[in-house]
């Protein structure tokens, strides 16, 4: 029914969607997930008309074909697509949709006014297609559950509307001084931003993601990244359950799992390794490798919401320790008129030495 909430049944199509800001560790968690049995892992699929057009920052599938060649998306990218239209005129129409309807400021005004929110008919239309997108990749692939990473809180706010789709939506949360970190690093086609800027955006994206999950509580789970990677398989076999799917499916064994060749639409460049993968249990580097001016920015900006995620570390603001200068000659002490003993200095009165701070520099690396 136009502008409600589709009601779905049990073996109809899921989606899961993982929400949170870019750089949150969902491509290798939908990496993982797109191992078990029934799953696949589309990517950052609201990306799919702008990469294969040419107009992004890369246009591979994640198998290494680009889209419009790879055996999948080719077959997929002229669902949607009126008739008469180029490649190149639909997904220009389509991103104009996205723009207009779905990014993260309109997260609240679809929850609230449905495929009616906007004013127009580019909602209703947008939805129309990511219904048929998903039943399209879902009939092509055999599966039964979508792994969506686009993240963005606007398009996932649109999902409970789709008929005959169950939507499952994951926060995927992460440190904000891991983030900044990821984000002073060039990697391939992925870009650098300030930590000040990339913090703004973590806090904005997070603050639409958990509305979604307070209006959507029985279908939602907040995951710390961090939780994901010390427990990988039981991270796993509590999303396989959110999605009603067996854990005997869990293709995590302690900590390593075995990736194969994907079909993600973007997503970070590590989409494009497989085999035998183990996961890092900790995820620490921006100790020793962001910088304490870039972590103060971070702290400052993501104060108070990383507190209430429980990341209340620095790993230390003080300027660090200056080199040790080599003790000054002692002169010789004067000759004194002896003193009288019950005038002698107590003990434990001389002033202590500054401490030193450990790991508080950062490298540059
Ligand atoms: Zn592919």
């Amino acid at each position: 029914m136009a502008g409600m909430e589709q009601p779905v049944e049990d073996s109809e199509l899921t989606v899961l969607c993982i929400t949170g800001w870019c750089r949150n560790g969902s491509t290798i968690l939908g990496n993982v997930l797109n191992e078990a049995p029934g799953f696949f892992h589309v990517g950052e699929i609201h990306f799919l008309w702008k990469n294969s057009a040419g107009l992004g920052v890369n246009n591979l599938c994640g198998c290494g074909a680009t889209l419009p060649e790879c055996p999948v998306w080719s077959e997929i990218l002229p669902v949607g697509r009126p008739a008469g239209a180029t490649p190149a005129e639909h997904a220009a129409n389509v991103i104009r949709r996205q723009r207009a309807v779905a990014r993260t400021r309109h997260t609240w005004r679809i929850m609230k006014n449905g495929l009616d929110a906007g004013g127009s008919s580019d909602l209703r239309e947008h939805a129309e297609l990511m219904t048929g997108i998903y039943r399209a990749v879902a009939e092509r692939t055999g599966s039964r559950v979508l792994v969506d990473t686009t993240k963005i809180p606007g398009e996932a706010a649109v999902l409970p509307r789709l008929p005959g789709i169950r939507t499952v939506f994951v926060h995927l949360v992460r440190d904000p001084m891991a983030v900044s970190n990821s984000w002073r690093t060039p990697k391939d086609y992925v870009y650098t931003m300030s930590a000040s800027k990339n913090t703004a955006y973590w806090r904005a994206f997070n603050i639409a993601s958990r509305a979604i999950l307070r209006r959507y509580p029985q279908q939602s789970m907040l995951l710390r990244y961090e939780d994901f990677i010390a427990d990988p398989a039981g991270t796993v076999d509590a999303l396989l359950r959110l999605c009603g799917a067996d854990p005997a499916g869990n293709p995590v064994h302690g900590q390593t799992v075995s990736l194969h060749t994907n079909h993600t639409v973007t997503g970070n460049p590590d989409r494009f390794r497989h085999g035998e993968t183990v996961i890092r249990p900790k995820d620490d580097s921006w100790r020793t490798g962001l910088p304490r001016l870039a972590r103060l920015a971070t702290l400052v900006v993501a104060w108070p919401m990383a507190w209430r995620y429980g990341y209340r570390s620095t790993g230390g603001l003080r300027r660090p320790a200056q080199p040790v200068r080599p003790p000054r000659q002692v002169p010789p002490p004067r000759q004194v008129a002896p003193q009288p003993l019950s005038v002698a200095a107590p003990h434990g009165t001389a002033p202590a030495e500054p401490a030193l701070e450990d790991g508080t520099v950062g490298s540059g690396s």
